[in-house]
């Protein structure tokens, strides 16, 4: 027998509680026991973006949401700029090219933070620029790119947007939409929301509903304005993912009771611990000057390949991680500490590194891991 331990960037594990609430029997979604969990959800989603905004909901994966935001916000030949220092900021070039924006590429070095100053140059230098679109946290690379400060460069130009995917960002650290000024903010269900793969999240600032009223790209499935005058009636315009919606209003009942600010603390806790612990093996971390909270990628040894590490892990000892892609393949491992995961994961995961890296010749000279994230995560 072994078991299976999912400490990979998405899907994480589901709490069990939350699987229970999914195998109830289906509901219709124009019933009124569904629009009483809707009720539910709505109210929690505004809690967990820290919004007084409506938060839309769409079955889909979280790409659909970064679809949307291109496809309801913006006309065909607006200008826009976009971060790309991994594969999520390059995700957001695709897809507004795709939709016939003319895009400036930001590139940033993999495992490095876009300096703000380049976008405030940029802007200085475009006053046409209508959007800035970033991540919160680059999963592929472990970065946490500094949103706060570029949401308030754009604050004060009426006419640009700053569009988050908070896709790992969401339920693990502060990204509050409403006081930081966040135009639009996307996030998907199976990251920190502890939910399987099939919802996509958007919630917009008053700004971003303007843009929305005179954007003209095509849209018909994505359509935020559809969504919204839905939801304000208890409705979604199609058939909702009734058992994943039912599955995430007992999600948002456990990020309540433990407190938005705890789920951010704890995030943190475990995110300095997995640092720790892979420093003290003598490893090197990939993003050391801006590391998110939500995932730690970290270089594996030279003489060692990362396929390798994530292959060893999943297949002796039932651990999945996640390796590098592009240029960074074979080079770092990412080590994944968001939603369902608490002090006794991390140990896990540490260990199992520990004996993949002795099974594929790495001398650990002594030097723990688990020993380093013991220090920080005892309580006494
Ligand atoms: C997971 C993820 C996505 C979306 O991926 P999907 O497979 O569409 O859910 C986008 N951006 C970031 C930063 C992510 O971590």
């Amino acid at each position: 027998m072994k078991k299976q331990y999912l400490l990979a960037p998405g899907p994480t594990p589901v709490p069990p509680r939350v699987l229970q609430a999914m195998s109830l029997p289906i509901i219709h979604h124009r019933a009124p026991a569904y629009k009483e969990v809707f009720e539910d959800v709505r109210e929690g989603l505004k809690y967990l973006f820290q919004t007084q905004q409506e938060v839309l909901l769409f079955a889909a994966s979280g790409t659909g949401a970064m679809e949307g935001a291109v496809a309801n916000l913006f006309s065909a030949g607006d200008k826009v700029i976009t971060v790309n220092g991994g594969k999520f900021g390059e995700r957001w070039g695709q897809i507004t090219n795709t939709f016939g924006l003319e895009v400036i590429t930001v590139d940033v070095p993999w495992g490095q933070a876009v300096e703000p100053r380049r976008i405030a140059d940029l802007l200085a230098e475009n006053d046409d620029v209508r959007g800035v679109f970033i991540q919160a946290s680059e999963t592929s690379t472990g970065v946490a790119h500094p949103v706060r400060e570029i949401a308030e460069l754009v604050r004060e130009r009426e006419d640009t947007i700053i569009v988050v995917d908070a896709i790992t960002g969401v339920g693990v650290f502060a990204l509050p939409l409403d006081a930081w000024g966040l135009d639009v903010v996307v996030t998907g269900s199976q990251k920190a929301l502890m939910l399987p793969p099939g919802l996509a999240f958007a919630a917009l600032s008053e700004k971003a509903w303007k843009f929305n009223a005179t954007s003209t790209l095509p849209r018909y499935y994505f359509d935020f304005a559809k969504e919204l005058k839905n939801a304000l009636k208890g409705q979604n315009a199609y058939t909702p993912a009734v058992s994943l919606v039912i599955g995430l209003r007992e999600v948002l009942a456990m990020i309540r009771e433990e407190g938005l600010e705890n789920v951010f603390a704890r995030h943190e806790r475990l995110a300095t611990a997995t640092r720790a612990g892979v420093q003290a093996l003598g490893l090197d971390l990939y993003a050391p000057d801006a590391p998110s909270n939500a995932v730690t990628a970290v270089c594996v040894p030279a003489g060692v390949d990362g396929q390798d590490v994530v292959k060893t892990l999943r297949t002796t000892y039932g651990v999945t991680i996640a390796g590098g892609q592009d240029q960074a393949k074979g080079k770092i491992i990412r080590l994944a500490h968001l939603g369902y995961v608490d002090d006794l994961d991390v140990i896990t995961g540490l260990g199992a590194l520990e004996m993949a890296l002795m099974d594929l010749g790495y001398d650990l000279n002594e030097r723990s891991a688990v020993r380093a994230a013991q220090m920080i995560l005892r309580r006494k």
